[in-house]
């Protein structure tokens, strides 16, 4: 996967991406990662990229020729490389749709993404109506910027691809990725300060295990976050328990 960010603040990115399983991933090129400074579009003396907003009011917008031409240039790069016909073009604003591990996965199958990050007061307006494909919101509340959730949203998505993580089955059961949350892990010792791991993760016995996990992780969805159980994908079985433990709780 390539995935191109536009940024007024590319040193924002240097740390992340350059340790930890991220680094692998680059090392193995699995993704590749450019980082574009919007202020590098620009062709005043001083390289402004922000402006009074129309009608007044506080702060300054990003204005929308930078932002425009920078796409624009990685777009024809992209186009002369492999033609890429679906090429995602994301704004990352608190005004889009709320990000997920759906939407993780979703932009996991593409080849190529462009992230937008905006800063100030946000973006031109034209940027959202004329240019961006998708705006993505990493939850409600306001950043000063969307570098942070650039990366939210990018960490989310390269973990996915195959090869980045060491084991592929340890993404099938991360919480959100079932519709549940996922069960309790433990690891050594075996008992700390008086607490015990759970008998049943000592015996050695795969079927136990695996029902109790399940049954762990249906529990603690209905506990923590009970709304996530009516999306999730659960069998008759499942069901069934999630109602018995729905009960047992009431
Ligand atoms: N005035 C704007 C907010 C601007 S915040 C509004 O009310 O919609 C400045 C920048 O931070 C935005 O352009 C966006 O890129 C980023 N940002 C802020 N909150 C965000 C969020 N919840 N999700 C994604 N990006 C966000």
């Amino acid at each position: 996967m390539h995935i191109d960010i536009l940024t007024l603040f590319p040193q924002m990115f240097q740390v992340p991406f350059s340790i930890g399983i991220f680094k692998r991933a680059i090392d193995r090129k699995l993704v590749r990662v450019n980082i574009h400074n919007i202020r590098d579009y620009t062709h005043d003396k001083h390289h402004i990229v922000d402006d009074y907003a129309y009608g007044g009011g506080a702060g300054m917008l990003l204005k929308p020729e930078p932002i425009f031409e920078a796409v624009e240039s990685i777009k024809s790069d992209i186009y002369l490389e492999q033609g890429a016909d679906e090429l995602p073009i994301i704004l990352l604003t608190p005004q889009g749709r709320l990000f997920s591990q759906q939407i993780a996965h979703e932009l996991s199958k593409y080849s190529h993404l462009i992230l937008i990050c905006g800063h100030y007061e946000g973006v031109d307006e034209r940027v959202h109506e004329h240019l961006v494909t998708d705006k993505i919101s990493i939850g409600d509340y306001v950043l000063s910027g969307g570098e942070l959730a650039a990366m939210v949203v990018v960490d989310a998505v390269v973990r996915l691809l195959p090869g980045v993580l060491g084991s592929e089955a340890s993404v099938l059961n991360d919480s959100h990725a079932t519709g549940l949350l996922e069960y309790s892990q433990y690891t050594r010792p075996a008992v700390y300060r008086g607490w015990s791991v759970p008998e049943v993760l000592l015996s050695g016995n795969h079927a136990q295990i695996a029902k109790w996990r399940r049954e762990q992780a249906i529990q603690r969805t209905l506990e923590r976050r009970p709304e996530l159980l009516d999306k999730a994908n659960l069998s008759l079985e499942g069901r069934q328990l999630a109602e018995r433990l729905s009960l047992r709780g009431k």
